[in-house]
């Protein structure tokens, strides 16, 4: 995620700069920094962002769950987080998913998959 995402993400929840800083539980610096792209913005932040934008979708296929979505076999689907903690539509929150033929080693390897997913772009 970058500054810009960051801010426009944090205007699209009608959140002052302070008031998103007590949102994430950091300080309104950070939230300077991560908006004038002083300071990268880490993946707790980001993956906060992406819940809490998730949260106000208007989007009804941003609750359908997704190996439903995206058609998984039953073997696969039973060895996937995303299915074994009932989270469906919040998949992309969760790190050991098995995706794109799968498992991502970290987050920004996972977020590479995501952001081409539809599951993930239902949530916006
Ligand atoms: S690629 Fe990401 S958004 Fe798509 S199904 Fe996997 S975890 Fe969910």
């Amino acid at each position: 995620m970058d500054s810009t995402e960051f801010k426009s993400f944090r205007q699209k929840l009608s959140k002052t700069q302070k008031q998103m800083s007590q949102l994430l539980g950091t300080s309104l610096k950070a939230i300077h920094s991560y908006e004038q792209g002083w300071r990268a913005i880490p993946p707790s932040v980001e993956r906060q962002m992406f819940f809490l934008i998730s949260r106000i979708s208007t989007n009804p296929n941003a609750k359908k769950p997704c190996w439903r979505i995206k058609k998984c076999a039953a073997k696969q689907k039973k060895q996937c987080p995303a299915w074994e903690f009932k989270s469906g539509n919040l998949c992309w929150f969760i790190n050991g998913t098995i995706c794109d033929g799968g498992v991502q080693k970290n987050w920004k390897e996972k977020m590479k998959v995501c952001r081409s997913c539809e599951v993930f772009n239902n949530i916006f």
